[in-house]
């Protein structure tokens, strides 16, 4: 087979330019690219056809923001936090405690099942991060075993600091781990590496710290991507601007001259809203953002702490409900925004030239991934 017609389409989301939503609409696909989408009666012929029955097709999603390599879970974390109830225990080091104890053969496999999942709810294209390891070792098994599995892997060392002699480290262990992040882990982990990312917040890394973690890796020849403005207001945004970062993640606390940079510089903002689900916190705000010319991404943040959710759609319907953003502007985010946080061109649109990852909906509209929220409706189609 070297042509196949989707036909039938009740609405096609391509992002193309002049036809961003296209109604009784098909799509020709040739060897995994798309080459022709457009009205159905006006469909040229291929060498196979299959009908979508009215359903509406969308681009996979593309989620840009997962920390896929671990091991354990914290669902008792959870319990106690959605009780109401202090909850005595460690947090991120729970899980990297779990992941050094792990065998390569289990993490792989936690990554396979999680991938798995995504796949059924229809996401296409995964970054992964490491971050459980913070050990050279484990820092560079996890971007190993990430990158069996996606291109877009990030260097993570920079999550917090391991086994601090209290709270999150001294400055001095602060920048001894830095030290080591920059050096003999970023040597070891780069070769698996897109992207280097860190988290720069209180309690983890501060400005100085992220710029020098980042344009460290920069130098290595990895992309930068920041956790920014998560817990509150500070510099991460700022950094991401300075850097050139490719995206700022979180951006749930957001001053004026934090939006202006996300909007001067392009750097992608990154809406993680399982985040704030997970953790009972106020939600950022996408319409804010929108208006003023950013440019949004959505994504799960999977991860066991604070958002062991692996479902863009569920993160669709938390944007539109709980973020102003409309379900055409989440479906974007979700898709066309998360290409852009990777700097992905042939990613997360259906025009012409881009690769098919295509969806179908069990729905005749995009509306519905909000509408009918919990419900699986997105079947990626197996070309
Ligand atoms: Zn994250």
């Amino acid at each position: 087979m070297t042509s196949l017609l989707v036909t039938n389409i009740g609405e096609l989301v391509t992002w193309d330019d002049d036809r961003p939503v296209i109604r009784d609409a098909a799509l020709v696909v040739e060897h995994g690219q798309v080459t022709w989408i457009g009205d159905r009666t006006a469909a040229p012929d291929a060498d196979s056809v299959h009908d979508v029955g009215g359903a509406a097709v969308i681009p996979g999603f593309v989620d840009s923001h997962t920390h896929l390599v671990f091991a354990g879970d914290r669902a008792a974390e959870f319990e106690a936090r959605m009780s109401g109830r202090p909850y005595e225990a460690g947090g991120i080091r729970t899980t990297v405690a779990a992941t050094r104890a792990a065998t390569d053969e289990q993490l792989a496999a936690n990554v396979a099942r999680h991938l798995a999942l995504m796949r059924a709810q229809g996401t296409t294209t995964v970054e992964i991060k490491s971050g459980y390891g913070l050990t050279v070792r484990d820092e560079a098994r996890s971007l190993a075993i990430a990158r069996q599995a996606t291109e877009e892997t990030t260097f993570l060392g920079a999550h917090v600091v391991p086994d601090p002699s209290t709270g999150s480290g001294t400055e001095a262990e602060v920048g001894a781990y830095v030290e080591l992040v920059i050096g003999a882990m970023l040597e070891a982990c780069a070769p698996y590496a897109r992207w280097i990312d860190v988290f720069c917040e209180e309690g983890a890394f501060g400005a100085d710290e992220a710029r020098t973690v980042l344009e460290a890796g920069m130098a290595a020849g990895l992309q930068a991507r920041v956790h920014a403005n998560q817990l509150g207001p500070g510099p991460g945004v700022q950094v991401a601007a300075s850097v050139g970062a490719a995206a700022a993640d979180h951006c749930t606390y957001l001053d004026d001259a934090d939006v202006a940079a996300l909007a001067d510089s392009g750097v992608v903002a990154g809406l993680l809203p399982g985040v704030e689900f997970s953790t009972r916190s106020p939600y950022p705000d996408a319409r804010r953002l929108i208006d003023a010319g950013v440019t949004v991404a959505l994504a799960t943040d999977c991860n066991p702490g604070s958002s062991y959710t692996s479902s863009m759609p569920f993160c669709i319907a938390l944007a539109v409900r709980e973020m102003g953003m409309t379900p055409l502007e989440a479906l974007w985010s979700a898709t066309r925004g998360g290409a852009f946080s990777l700097r992905r061109d042939d990613l997360g649109h259906l025009a012409v030239g881009a690769k098919a990852d295509l969806v179908v909906l069990d729905a005749p509209s995009h509306v519905h991934l909000a509408y009918r929220p919990g419900v699986p409706l997105a079947t990626v189609l197996a070309i």
